[in-house]
This record gives structure tokens, sequence and C-alpha cells, in this order.
């Protein structure tokens, strides 16, 4: 059931790709497996499947401390500064990089274990308050900041977009996020590699796609709708 789903996700992928004249290899689906026990990871992993989402900093090290080592966790939640030491060292890459001070954190953490940190900055695209995540406007002045930390190494920009019931309202969102990435990397700032957009869920990835999304977040798409209530 899950390779079924994961497979059938990954072919409408491919398919967004070709609709945008775009490689189907420049766009990674990441497998959000939050909530979900280890099990149904194994299930993928002989599918060849190598890039997982949590978004809380224990799961992850709990799931990266049993599972196999060439797996790429991306920490895809809010994360707190406290919080930094479980995901350094472990995460392939941070998604939710939205606050100097977090910043800081990583680094100060990154420094400690000699290792270089690969972040992307959350874009709060449609402003609303619930959100985390800079405003548009302040991105990349908030890039030119990080470009100073010595140990982080910002790829690129990533949202959450608004939950909507059509997704093609999100498209502008796309859109717009896609525009800045591009501006910002027209900058060439120093440290910086604008590389990824982690942009798309289950309900709007085929159209982050089409709008040039390198990296979509599926969960309840591959594994079902989630259950907290036994969290
Ligand atoms: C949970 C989560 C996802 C996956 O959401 P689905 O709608 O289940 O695909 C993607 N991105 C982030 C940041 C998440 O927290």
């Amino acid at each position: 059931m899950i390779i079924e789903n994961y497979r059938s996700i990954r072919q409408k992928v491919d398919d967004a790709c070709r609709r945008a004249g775009r490689n189907p290899d420049s766009v990674t689906l990441i497998a959000v497996s939050k909530t979900k026990p280890v099990s149904m990871i194994e299930e993928l992993l002989p599918e060849g499947v190598v890039d997982f989402g949590e978004n809380k900093p224990q799961e992850l090290k709990e799931k990266y401390d049993i599972l196999p080592s060439n797996i790429s966790w991306h920490m895809i939640g809010h994360l707190q500064r406290n919080k930094v030491k479980y995901v350094v060292g472990r995460a392939a890459m941070i998604h939710s990089l939205d606050s100097l001070r977090l910043a800081q954190a990583i680094d100060q953490e990154a420094a400690r274990q000699m290792l270089r940190v690969p972040v992307l900055v959350e874009v709060n695209v449609a402003g609303e308050e619930s959100k985390n995540g800079i405003s548009p406007q302040e991105t990349e002045a908030f890039i030119r900041q990080i470009a100073e930390f010595p140990n982080l190494e910002v790829r690129g920009l990533m949202t959450i977009a608004p939950f909507v019931k059509n997704p093609e309202e999100n498209r502008v969102h796309f859109r717009n996020l896609f525009n800045l990435f591009v501006d910002i990397k027209a900058q060439n700032i120093d440290n910086i590699s604008m590389c990824c957009l982690s942009m798309g869920m289950t309900n709007d990835y085929e159209i982050a796609v089409e709008e040039g999304a390198t990296h979509v977040r599926v969960g309840t798409g591959i594994f079902g709708e989630r259950d907290y209530s036994r969290l």
C-alpha cells in the first residue's frame, strides 16, 4: 500500500515536471513520516527511498538512531533553540530556519560538532498570522545576515502554503516564492548557494512542481492520515 502510494505520487511528480518542461531528476520527493512508525518507513527502503521528513526533533533523533545511515533526514518543522542539539549532525537539511536566534544556535552547535549545516529559510508567503517564517519583503536582508554564520550553508527557501480547498489557490504563492528565489539567486551573495526550493504538500505538490519546486514534502498521500489522538 505505502509503496504503491509512493510510486503513484512519484509518477505524478514526474508528469508535472514534463508538463513544465523540467527534468524529473530535479525534484526530490520527501516522504514525510512524522507520527508514523519505523516499520512504515522500512517498507519504502527496498524501493530506494532515502529522503524522509520529520517535524519533531526527538522523533527525528529516535528514528535516525534506529534506521540505516544512508537515509537523508529533512527537518521540516518549527525548531526551538534548545532542541537544536538533536537535529544538528542528524538532519541532512533543516528546512525551517525562521529567526536569527535560531541561526545562531544552529551555527554554535555545528561549530561544536565541527560540521556545516545546510539550511533553508522558511518564508511566510501568504502573511498568515498562525505561521512561522520570514516575510517575503525581509527575506533577502535576512539571508544576507545568515550568510555571516560560518557553519551554516543557506541552500534556498521553503514555505508551507495556506490550507486551501482548491490547490490552484496556492499557485500564486508558489509562483511568488519562485520569483523571490530567482531574484535572490541572481544576487550571488557570498557563502550562499540558492539551489533548493521546498514547497508543496499532499494537497498541492503537483502545482508546486509546475511552479518550480525542487523538494516536495508529502506525508498523508504516502502514509495515510495521521492519528494525533494516540500521541
Ligand atoms: C506534515 C508536513 C508536511 C506533509 O503534509 P501532508 O499534507 O500530510 O502531505 C509537509 N510539510 C510540513 C512542514 C509538515 O509539517
